[in-house]
């Protein structure tokens, strides 16, 4: 057994942190050979999972998006700078937010995308763009905004946001175990966290 290789090990190896490998193993689409521990810090691969483990990973770090819309997608820099930090289920919305960029940059006008997160379940996306198309961009926003709360951030197939006691994501059936055990009362109850707190401001 003394080919087996640790999750510290792993993530050196694959050069990302022992969590968002922690993190690939509970999602259960990508799982090593051995069987899995409860205990995620004695999760062990062999030396055959850790490719898996590095397709999965760059596919989580949008490698090859971040290469396909270099010209659209222009990261921030420097100390604070964010990346896009969602699921890789939402490479669909993204690509189509990009694409709309990329034809107003066609047209002549500054469009680029600086960075995205997660948050409540929804996709939010920041954006450099020229004062003429504010209005546009602002739409697609939105747009991408309604397609995640619909698409499981990590396999992008029909999802609602799911509400467990301490978080709330948006998830298909199959992966809705990440959030734990519903909250039932605000489980399928609240499906878009910012339009129920609009709602309970003008309710007050
Ligand atoms: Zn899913």
């Amino acid at each position: 057994m003394s080919d087996l290789i640790s999750i510290r090990e792993a993530a050196s190896l694959l050069d990302t942190d022992v969590m968002l490998i922690a993190h690939i193993v509970d999602v259960g689409d990508v799982l090593p050979t051995p069987p899995v521990s409860k205990d995620f810090q004695e999760i062990v691969f062999t030396s055959g999972d850790i490719e898996r483990f590095q397709t999965e990973v760059a596919r989580r770090r949008f490698d090859d998006f971040k290469v396909q819309y270099a010209d659209v997608y222009v990261q921030d820099e420097g100390p604070g700078a964010r990346g896009l930090e969602f699921g890789p289920g939402w490479l669909g919305i993204l690509k189509e937010f990009c694409d709309s960029l990329r034809e107003f940059q066609n047209a002549g006008y500054r469009a680029r995308l600086r960075w995205g997160k997660e948050k409540f379940g929804a996709m939010r996306l920041f954006y450099d763009c020229s004062d003429e198309i504010a209005t546009y961009i602002a739409e697609r926003k939105g747009i991408a905004y309604g397609k995640s709360l619909r698409s499981c951030q990590e396999c992008g197939e029909p999802a609602r946001l799911q509400f467990g006691y301490s978080i709330c994501l948006t998830l298909c059936d199959r992966h809705k175990h990440l959030v734990g055990e519903p909250d039932p009362e605000r489980d399928g109850i609240i499906l878009d966290v910012d339009a129920w707190s609009r709602q309970q401001r003008e309710g007050a």
